[in-house]
């Protein structure tokens, strides 16, 4: 998978030389292998060409001396832009000191080859690095997106970073050791060293700093392990001496870096902080996405999941129910005469108990279950695995736990709260998702009526689980076909989109236009699903009231 990944790399770079016959030799190298190559002599240009054209570059190269502005300066400002500052940036050197390659990695390159370097090394490196742009790129972009969403503030600050390093020689990890700690890197972290013989299972460090043995060959080599994952560490694999063939294999098969025991101790410094800086910049956008995600499936009152996170877990939930042939409960709550404690307390006060209830739900509630807030000062839980009489036995536990819950008003007062709740169960009770909701949520009205503060499990009889053909084109039968239809849609073709989009996902490359426009119609379709599922909410609610309010023919008075 990893070797694959890189060797079919298409994207594109940016290619600045001062002189035109360089720039060509290596473009046409470059064009030959499939990437895309937009070339320049310009410095000046080439700022331009990165910082404002209309298309990214998943890679920069840029020759180190040129008259106009040399290529640490033009890396310093490339750094400096927003567009470009995740960048992957090459440098190339004719002249091959330690001084230059240091000053490179300082001021922000990633990496340097001479131009007299073979072709396989070159191709391999430029290859590598087209991969860890893509993937920057795309995690900045749902960082973005997230962040614009959620207005999230900036990237939080990352956990001390960890850099671990592994060879059998001590002589040379401790020379290792002594490059991290002076890296120009600033900023803290953590360093540990240790021999291969001691086998680890997982590593949670940021910076692998392993032997080319450790890295490539045995039984278990590291880097078929990690691959190219995004939660992978980076790994610099330190070689004996150098070898072009190892090299070009070490960075096909992942490796951030290739070092050999004769580097100078400068430049293992210098190359040690500039992976570590990347590694960390990378974990930053990770942990932010993260959060933005948990962000968008939380309630920002309560803390507990919201309306279209309990949506989409329920359909999962009942899907497995289903196949597995499991029974689950669907327990639907809401507060009694919740408005009076906003118009007796306050609206904060109100809030505050809304705080109140969910704590108490959340503390009551098995690890496994779903706690939601479905509605203002409605609930829902999930329970998996549960049938009739444990979910009833959970429910009344439930109700219980509120019960006796005080909230106090600012300017004093103060009311206890009560819940009611409605029970439904699969496969007692329903033979689709949405018949459930409904169900329960009858239940639940049920609940209110019979006096609040309790628990009703759905009526079997009263209100049959499918709808005798005779009543095919009531309002609510019309309804709970149309929903039907839709959240199981098993033919339809929103599914069938989704479906052809997820396999053409799968089929494509992280960071592939496909790649990208097939998840985010993956999105979209669940989008549209999920809105018309709350229309179908919305107007069953509203079926439901105006058959309580106005029927004559209702089961209730
Ligand atoms: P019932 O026992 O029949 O459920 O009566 P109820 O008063 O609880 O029901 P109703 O649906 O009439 O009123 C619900 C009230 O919940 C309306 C609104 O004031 C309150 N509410 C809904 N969301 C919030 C919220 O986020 N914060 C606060 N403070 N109140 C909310
Ligand atoms: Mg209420
Ligand atoms: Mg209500």
């Amino acid at each position: 998978m990893a070797a694959l990944n890189t060797l079919g790399t298409t994207g594109r770079v940016l290619l600045v030389d001062d002189s035109p016959i360089a720039l060509e030799a290596i473009g046409s190298r470059l064009m030959e292998s499939g990437l895309d190559v937009v070339m320049t002599t310009s410095p000046r240009e080439s700022l331009g060409l990165a910082t404002e054209g209309s298309h990214p570059f998943d890679l920069i190269i840029l020759d180190v001396m040129m008259p106009e502005m040399n290529g640490h300066e033009l890396t310093r400002r490339l750094r400096s832009n927003t567009r470009t500052n995740n960048t992957p940036i090459l440098l190339l050197t004719s002249l091959d000191s330690t001084d230059d390659r240091v000053n490179g990695l300082v001021a922000g390159a990633d990496d340097f080859f001479t131009k007299t370097a073979p072709d396989a090394e070159m191709l391999a490196r430029v290859r590598s690095f087209i991969s860890l742009g893509k993937m920057r790129a795309q995690l900045q972009a749902q960082h973005e997106a997230m962040a614009r969403v959620m207005r999230e503030p900036e990237a939080p600050t990352p956990p001390q970073a960890r850099v671990e390093i592994i060879h059998h020689m001590p002589v040379v990890s401790e020379r290792l050791a002594r490059a991290v700690r002076g890296s120009p890197v600033g900023g803290e972290f953590q360093l540990t060293q240790r021999a291969p013989s001691q086998r680890m299972a997982t590593s949670d460090a940021d910076l692998l700093v392993v032997s080319y043995a450790v890295a490539l060959e045995g039984d278990q080599p590291l880097l078929k392990r990690f691959g190219f994952d995004e939660e992978a560490p980076a790994i610099l694999v330190v070689d004996e001496t150098e070898s072009t063939s190892r090299r070009v294999m070490a960075f096909d098969a992942g490796a951030d870096d290739y070092l050999t025991l004769q580097t100078p101790m400068a430049e293992l410094a210098a190359r040690l902080g500039s992976a570590l800086r990347r590694q960390r910049r990378q974990r930053q956008l990770r942990t932010s996405r993260d959060r933005a995600m948990l962000v968008a499936v939380t309630d920002p009152l309560t803390g507990l999941y919201n309306r279209a996170y309990f949506h989409e877990a329920l359909g999962v939930e009942f899907r497995r129910a289903q196949r597995y042939k499991h029974p689950m409960t669907l327990v639907l709550l809401d507060l009694d005469h919740f408005k009076q404690v906003n118009d007796n307390l306050g609206h904060t006060a109100g809030d505050q108990a809304l705080r109140e209830v969910s704590q108490r739900l959340r503390q009551t509630a098995r690890s496994t279950d779903v706690v939601a807030r479905h509605g203002g000062e409605e609930f829902a839980m999930i329970l998996p695995e549960t049938d009739l009489e444990h979910g009833l036995i959970a429910a009344e536990r439930f109700r219980a736990a509120v019960d006796g819950a005080t909230v106090h008003g600012a300017r004093g007062g103060s009311r206890a709260l009560t819940i009611s709740a409605g029970v439904g169960c699969y496969p007692a009770h329903a033979t689709s998702m949405s018949e459930l909701i409904e169900l329960t949520d009858a239940a639940l009205y049920k609940a209110k009526r019979q006096g609040r503060n309790r628990v009703c499990a759905v009526s079997v009889g009263a209100e049959p689980a499918v709808a005798p053909p005779a009543s095919t084109n009531t309002p609510n039968s019309v309804l709970e076909r149309l929903r039907r239809l839709l959240a199981e849609d098993v033919e339809g073709p929103l599914t069938a989109t989704r479906t052809a989009a997820r396999m053409l996902h799968e089929a494509s490359a992280p960071g592939d236009t496909l790649h990208t426009i097939t998840s985010q119609l993956r999105m979209s379709t669940d989008e549209v699903r999920q809105e018309l599922l709350r229309l179908m909410d919305e107007l069953s609610r509203a079926v439901l009231d105006a058959g309580r309010t106005g029927a004559p023919h209702g089961e209730q008075k």
